[in-house]
C-alpha cells in the first residue's frame, strides 16, 4: 500500500467490526480473560491493548515502516516514559543541544535526579560526537527539525555514530510527521512523537507516539503500564479519525510554509527568515534530501526588534497567537516569552533564539488570505 492508502486501510480491523465502515470507540475498561499468561497481555485499558489502542498503533506503525508502534497519553508520556526504559540509573546519553523543552527538562532534571548525565551536542558537527562517548553512554537523542530555528541535524551521521558505538539512536520526528520523513528508514531505532501536533492534525487534544521495533516498543510499553500514561479510547479514536487526511494537509502545510517564508524573505520590514525548504537556509540541501516537504513551521525577525516583533503579533488577525502547532488554524508566537521563557537569557542567546525571533506554526488557511493578513501586520514598506 501506498502511503496514502495506508493513513485510511492500514491497522483497520478485518473483518469490519459490526459492518461499521469507522471502527467504534470501545469504552470499555476491561475485557474478557482470553488465557493470558502475562500480566502486561490482559485485556485492561491501562494496558494499551483494547481494539482502539491496537488498530491506531497499527497505522502508526505502517506509516512509520516499524515493526510496532504504540500511543500514548500526550508526546511528553511517550518521551519521558522512553527515556527512562532506555537510561537506567548510572548511564550517559548524548543529546542535541536544542531539544524540545519538555524534554531538555527530562534531561536535565528528572533523569538528573536518577543519576543520569546527558551531554549535550551540536549535532550539526557530528565530529563532536566521540569526544561527549563514555563507557555508560546509552543513547543519542535528536529532533528531525529543531523548534523554532528548523535546523536539520547531521542524521544520517548520528545513525552511524550509534550503529558503529552500541547505542540506541532515537529521535523525535513530531515536526516532520511520517508524511514528510521516516526516520526508521533511515536507520532510527526509535522514533518518538507528540500526536498533538500533526498526527492528530486538529488542535483538539494531546497524544503521543513510540515507535520501532517490537522488542524496544515493548519494553516502553511496559514502562508506560506502571507508569500510567495511557491515551482514552475516545482519544484513540480521533487521533485514528484525524490521521486519516494527514498527507493533504501536510502537503497543504508544506506548500503555504514555502511561500510564506518566501513572501518574507523579499519583504523590506523582515530582517531574517528560517525555513528549510528555504535554498538560503543552512540544513536545506539535507531537507532536500531526505525529506516529502519541510513541514509547516517557520521563524522570522522582524526589522524593529522586540517592539516591531509584538507589534506584528498583535496585528495578524487570521493567526491566533498561541503556542503548539500542526492544526488548521495559523499559531504566531515569540518564542522568547512562551516555548523558551524557561531558559535563560544567555541560553537562549547561544542557541540563537534572540527576543525578537516570532515563529509561525502555518495552519491550513488560504495561502493569499495569510499573505495578505502578514502583510497588513507588517506594516507599510
Ligand atoms: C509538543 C512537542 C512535544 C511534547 O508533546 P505534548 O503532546 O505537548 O506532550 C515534544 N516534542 C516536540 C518536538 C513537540 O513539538
Amino acid at each position: 500500500m501506498r502511503f496514502s492508502t495506508k493513513l485510511v486501510h492500514a491497522g483497520e480491523p478485518r473483518p469490519r467490526v459490526g459492518g461499521s465502515v469507522v471502527l467504534p470507540i470501545f469504552q470499555s475498561s476491561t475485557f474478557e480473560y482470553g488465557g493470558q499468561s502475562d500480566y502486561h497481555d490482559i485485556r485492561y485499558i491501562r494496558l494499551s491493548n483494547t481494539p482502539n489502542h491496537e488498530a491506531v498503533g497499527e497505522k502508526i506503525a505502517a506509516l512509520e515502516e516499524t515493526e510496532a508502534a504504540l500511543v500514548t497519553a500526550s508526546g511528553m508520556a511517550a518521551i519521558a516514559p522512553a527515556l527512562l526504559t532506555l537510561l537506567p540509573p548510572g548511564s550517559h546519553a548524548i543529546a542535541h543541544r536544542c531539544l524540545y523543552g519538555g524534554t531538555r527538562s527530562v534531561f536535565t532534571e528528572d533523569l538528573a535526579e536518577l543519576g543520569v548525565t546527558t551531554t549535550f551536542v551540536d549535532a550539526s558537527h557530528p565530529e563532536t560526537f566521540r569526544a561527549a562517548l563514555r563507557p555508560t553512554t546509552r543513547l543519542i537523542y535528536v529532533e528531525t527539525m529543531t523548534n523554532p530555528l528548523l535546523e536539520v541535524v547531521e542524521l544520517d551521521v548520528v545513525v552511524a555514530f550509534a550503529k558503529e558505538h552500541g547505542l540506541t539512536s532515537v529521535i523525535d520526528s513530531t515536526l516532520a510527521s511520517p508524511a514528510n520523513f521516516r526516520p526508521a528508514t533511515r536507520g532510527f531505532d526509535l522514533v518518538l512523537h507528540s500526536a498533538t501536533k500533526y498526527l492528530n492534525g486538529h488542535s483538539d487534544l494531546a497524544a503521543g507516539v513510540v515507535a520501532g521495533k517490537r522488542d524496544l516498543v515493548l519494553r516502553v510499553k511496559h514502562k508506560l503500564d506502571h507508569l500510567g500514561g495511557i491515551l482514552d479510547p475516545h482519544a484513540c479514536f480521533l487521533l485514528q479519525r484525524g490521521l486519516k487526511t494527514l498527507d493533504l494537509r501536510m502537503d497543504r502545510h508544506n506548500r503555504t510554509a514555502l511561500a510564506l517564508s518566501r513572501f518574507l524573505v523579499a519583504h523590506p520590514n523582515v530582517a531574517e527568515v528560517h525555513y528549510p525548504g528555504l535554498e538560503t537556509h543552512p540544513g536545506h540541501a539535507r531537507a532536500a534530501a531526505w525529506f516529502q516537504g519541510s513541514g509547516g513551521l517557520l521563524s522570522f525577525r522582524p526589522r524593529g526588534g522586540v517592539a516591531a516583533a509584538d507589534r506584528f503579533l498583535s496585528s495578524v488577525t487570521l493567526a491566533a497567537s498561541a503556542p503548539s502547532l500542526g492544526g488548521p488554524e495559523t499559531l504566531v508566537t515569540r518564542p522568547a516569552t512562551t516555548s523558551h521563557a524557561g531558559q535563560t537569557a544567555e541560553e537562549r542567546a547561544e542557541l540563537g533564539i534572540t527576543d525578537d525571533l516570532v515563529r509561525v506554526a502555518v495552519g491550513l488557511e488560504a495561502e493569499e488570505d495569510l499573505l495578505e493578513d502578514f502583510a497588513q501586520a507588517l506594516g507599510p514598506r
